[in-house]
């Protein structure tokens, strides 16, 4: 009997939207399973930053830039906008400018270092009292992740006749055969699970071999300033996310600064915090983050958190207004070594999840590498 579809997706978030792009542009006829009535996983709880600069050199740099011309790519089809935005990383301490110059020598990243003057050219946001410099790196974008989305999904269905279920908790595979809570049944030559950070719904035996972990975030998001607003607006990171990246883990010096952050402030390394700000054109900032790993993950936010970010935030930015006008925690599956997990279970099924902080920067190279490959 021939299967309904060539490609069914368990999973709408950009991973299972990934795959159905890269399965359709192929020719496939592509379903995708979505057990919520709208995305409401990590894909729309994040910063929305595209960051190549944070994959480290070599094939990870090179998909992530090849993702970056998915979105490009979006962007040109008017599918939803992408802001070349480009990327600060701040030095306000000496040990994080010596790790900025080490990275930019090593020349693996197209990032030059700039002086505290160009950084206050480039961004407003920037806090200039004890900056000592930084690096600007053009490669990274801006997307909406409350909208993106919903408008890939749109497009996927206008343009390549994808079929959307959702409100459809798929509950088991048999075979072809993908069963859903209510009963209803599909079938499909191949089968691909990107079901996010759940990794108990569906196959939880192979999850729990795979040394997947939760991690969970804590973000803000400010109330809209009353600076003038340029388009392009850089994200900026402060030096606390140079040991957060792995691009940055040659460099020499950066042992030296998570020493010195270990002795100073240890509340940082508990609770994984790191700073970053990207400014939407609506002059609201989303602002965080932290990370907590481990499975037990709390429903509850934790307000100390929210108090060291915005501690750390302000000796890096400067806002006319700190009023947080919302508060969210996301979560994310990630592999300690690889940038997505993929597992053959069967001919016909197959799981591919696990891209960690870099989902939205990764997801679109990473299933054109997989549909490369077969
Ligand atoms: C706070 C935060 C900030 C981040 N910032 C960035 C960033 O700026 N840049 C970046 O590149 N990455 C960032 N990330 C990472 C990125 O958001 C994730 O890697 C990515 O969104 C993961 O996408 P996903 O599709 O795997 O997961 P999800 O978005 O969680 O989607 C999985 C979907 O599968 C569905 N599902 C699961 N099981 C089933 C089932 N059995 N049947 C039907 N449906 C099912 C779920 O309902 C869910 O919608 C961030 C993550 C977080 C949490």
């Amino acid at each position: 009997m021939e299967a309904d579809y060539d490609v069914a997706i368990i999973g709408g978030g950009i991973v299972g939207l990934a795959q159905a792009w890269m399965a359709a542009r192929r020719g496939y006829k592509v379903v995708v399973f979505e057990k919520t009535s709208i995305a409401q996983g990590a894909t729309v709880r994040n910063f929305g930053m595209i960051w190549p600069i944070g994959q480290p050199a070599g094939e990870l740099y090179q998909i992530a830039n090849r993702s970056r011309e998915f979105w490009l790519e979006l962007a040109d089809a008017d599918v939803l906008d992408v802001e070349t935005c480009g990327s600060i990383h701040l030095a306000h301490r000496e040990d994080e400018m010596r790790v900025l110059h080490e990275f930019v020598d090593q020349q693996t990243h197209a990032a030059a270092l700039i002086s505290p003057t160009e950084i206050c050219q480039r961004s407003a946001l920037v806090n200039p009292e004890g900056l000592l410099g930084g690096m600007f790196s053009a490669t990274e974008l801006r997307v909406d992740p409350r909208t993106a989305a919903e408008r890939i999904r749109r497009w996927l269905k206008r343009e390549f006749s994808v079929q959307f279920h959702f409100e459809t908790l798929i509950t088991s595979i048999n075979g072809k055969e993908v069963l859903s809570s209510n009963g209803q049944k599909w079938n499909a030559e191949k089968i691909i699970i990107c079901s996010g950070s759940d990794l108990h719904t569906l196959y939880p035996e192979h999850f729990a071999k795979s040394d997947l972990v939760l991690c969970k975030l804590q973000m803000l998001r400010s109330v809209a300033q009353s600076k003038p607003l340029s388009e392009n607006i850089p994200h900026i990171a402060s030096g606390l996310t140079l040991r957060h990246y792995e691009s940055f883990n040659g460099c020499p010096s950066l042992d030296l600064l998570k020493q010195r952050i270990k002795t100073e402030s240890p509340e940082l390394d508990k609770f994984g915090i790191h700073v970053m700000a990207s400014q939407f054109q609506s002059g609201e900032i989303i602002l965080g983050d932290s990370h907590e790993y481990g499975k037990d993950i709390s429903p509850f936010d934790k307000i100390e958190i929210d108090e060291l970010m915005i501690r750390e935030l302000k000796n890096v930015i400067r806002l006319d207004d700190w009023k947080v006008k919302e508060k969210w925690h996301g979560i994310y599956a990630k592999h300690p070594d690889l940038p997505v997990y993929e597992e053959q279970i069967n001919p016909t099924v197959s799981l591919f999840v696990g891209t960690g902080g870099a989902g939205m920067t990764m997801s679109f190279g990473l299933a054109d590498k997989y549909w490369k490959n077969r």
